[in-house]
């Protein structure tokens, strides 16, 4: 395995400006130095609540937004040094998956013409080849070759998911970023989709960005998950570790929320106190110390640096920092 995407010190600041000169007076920093790969045919999950910049993220490595700073690196390209014509030619080995079909379907187009677009867009196959194909596609993702003809309307939540999806197949790409594909839908819908995911991740050789905003939904999903709190990912690990030993209390406290089958199992909820901070007036230091049940003085006053506590678990928190506890105590005195 190796990466197909490697991504670098992302970051998306968006100015706040004030008054009738619209004068930046400070930056919401949405995205804040944000590092993570993905390997050929697996599936990251990333994870968090809304604003936390997974959303942001996920739009910057297509450059449907520009990054303030950072670089992305797909299949060996630097993303942000292409040339819009460039870009525009790389989507196709991009695609994304977005949480409302029904939003990015557009109601007055049939469904064939839906799913031939990107083929147009992208000048693949003439015109009777891109018909055989959206129908061909329309069997793939369990809808029929006759619902080509129909309008988005006419189609549930989930089999609106399905035309989404075969969407983002038919360029054949290789790197889909799904954001909350399944937030939208029913529980018993939500597992047909992510097995209808699963199933075609293995048939075309697919690798995955899963966001999502709980640690349930991609747990299955995920061969690894990020969480992301505030613009900043605070830990990243392999789902089987992160599940069975999160360490960041972010990510205890998530984890607690999710329900496990055997109610006996079932750890205590912790409840985060408060909100998440207005991201225009981040809280110093570790900007969870306003909610984090674990906090020390030191929190207030240093930016914990994401740290690689275990082979490929690493965790952005003073409790486990790269610092020796002798270490701490003397930068809390000279702080
Ligand atoms: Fe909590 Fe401090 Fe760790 Fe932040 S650095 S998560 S405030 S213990
Ligand atoms: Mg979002």
């Amino acid at each position: 395995t190796k990466p197909l995407l490697k991504v670098e010190n992302l970051k998306k600041y968006f100015p706040v400006k004030k008054g009738l000169l619209g004068k930046t007076v400070g930056y919401v920093k949405a995205v804040d130095d944000v590092s993570f790969y993905v390997n050929e045919g697996e599936t990251l999950g990333i994870v968090g609540e809304s604003g936390c910049g997974k959303s942001t993220t996920g739009r910057m490595l297509m450059r449907l937004l520009e990054p303030t700073e950072g670089k992305v690196e797909f299949d060996g390209k630097d993303l942000t040094s292409l040339t819009s014509e460039e870009m525009r030619k790389t989507r196709r080995d991009i695609q994304m998956v977005f949480q409302d079909p029904y939003a990015s379907l557009n109601p007055r187009h049939t469904i064939e013409k839906i799913l031939e677009e990107p083929l147009v867009v992208h000048g693949i196959d003439n015109s009777k080849e891109r018909k055989k194909k959206v129908r061909e596609f329309l069997e793939i993702v369990g809808l029929s070759a006759y619902h080509a003809k129909r309008y988005p309307h006419q189609f549930s939540g989930g089999q609106r998911q399905r035309i989404g999806i075969a969407r983002a197949l038919m360029t054949n790409p290789k790197l889909i970023i799904a954001d909350e594909p399944v937030s939208a839908l029913d529980v018993s819908i939500q597992s047909q989709v992510l097995n209808l995911m699963q199933d075609l991740q293995k048939d075309f050789n697919l690798t995955y960005i899963f966001i999502a905003h709980d640690l349930g939904v991609v747990r299955h999903i995920s061969d690894r998950v990020g969480v992301m709190y505030l613009g900043k990912m605070v830990e990243i690990a392999e789902s089987e570790q992160l599940y069975a030993q999160p360490l960041h209390p972010y990510t205890k406290a998530l984890l607690s929320a999710v329900p496990v089958p055997d109610p006996n199992h079932q750890k205590e909820q912790i409840l985060l106190e408060g909100d998440i901070p207005n991201p225009a007036n981040p809280p110093s230091g570790c900007t969870f110390h306003t909610r984090c049940p674990a906090k020390m003085d030191i929190c207030m006053k240093a930016i914990p640096k994401l740290f690689e506590q275990y082979s490929g678990h690493s965790v952005a928190c003073h409790l486990y920092s790269e610092l020796s506890g002798n270490d701490i105590k003397q930068m809390e005195g000279s702080l």
